[in-house]
């Protein structure tokens, strides 16, 4: 049973549509997992097109996300180019073979998709029990990624430094303030500290969205030389 899910406020704003593409990505795979949620969404839907009946009409132009994921099914349907998104070459293999990786066999339909248009996945061991993926998305403002921990996985206390939404996939994982089956939605702020530990009956595949520490560089520059701001003129 699903215990962790998104905040209200997040599908209110996934409802509005105003939730960036790559969190959308996230709350539409658990909403395809969370009959509770969906039944909120569709809700949430009802009362945004009451509002919208009673006020002037405006142009409707679709949500970044209804974009994006409009631009996967055009790019499934035809071969005309497609630069803004990843892997179109039509030779890459449309499968990552999910009868060899059970973690893979049952994802959300819109994981499904965009682990389809990667084509083959290379995962980096990041540590003896931690292995992970990227997903190309055609943007660089997420990191849209997998990672999976081996069973009984211990994986290094690490904190964020952007926001992170982790979902599980399969399998399950502990840390200190919970335990996490698959469906379940985890928010993890700058400056949480964490340490998954998957169970032992078998590995956990996470997907995970996080901020793009888009100012490492300037963090880091200000961190080796944090007076220069201070210098005597
Ligand atoms: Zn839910």
């Amino acid at each position: 049973m699903i215990r962790h899910h998104p905040e209200k406020e997040m599908l209110l704003e996934y409802a509005a549509g105003t939730l960036p593409w790559a969190q959308s990505l996230a709350v539409k795979a658990h909403l395809e997992m969370c009959p509770a949620c969906q039944q909120q969404h569709q809700q949430l839907n009802g009362i945004g097109g009451t509002l919208l009946d009673n006020s002037d009409p405006q142009p409707v132009a679709g949500t970044a996300f209804d974009q994006l994921m409009q631009r996967i099914d055009r790019a499934d349907q035809d071969s005309s180019p497609e630069q803004d998104l990843p892997n179109n070459d039509a030779r890459q293999p449309r499968s990552n073979n999910p009868s060899t990786d059970p973690a893979l066999a049952s994802l959300p339909r819109v994981v499904g998709k965009l682990v389809a248009k990667n084509g083959p996945l290379k995962w980096r061991r990041v540590s003896p029990a931690l292995k992970m993926t990227r997903l190309k998305t055609g943007q660089d403002k997420y990191e849209v990624a997998f990672h999976r921990i081996c069973r009984g996985g211990r994986t290094a206390e690490h904190d964020h430094r952007g926001q992170e939404i982790i979902m599980v996939l399969h399998g399950a994982f502990s840390d200190a303030d919970g335990f996490y089956r698959p469906g379940d939605f985890l928010v993890r702020n700058p400056g949480e500290v964490h340490r998954p530990i998957a169970t032992e009956d078998q590995e956990c595949l996470c997907l995970s969205v996080v901020e793009a520490p888009v100012s490492v560089t300037g963090v880091l520059g200000w961190l080796v030389n944090p007076f220069l701001g201070f210098r005597p003129g």
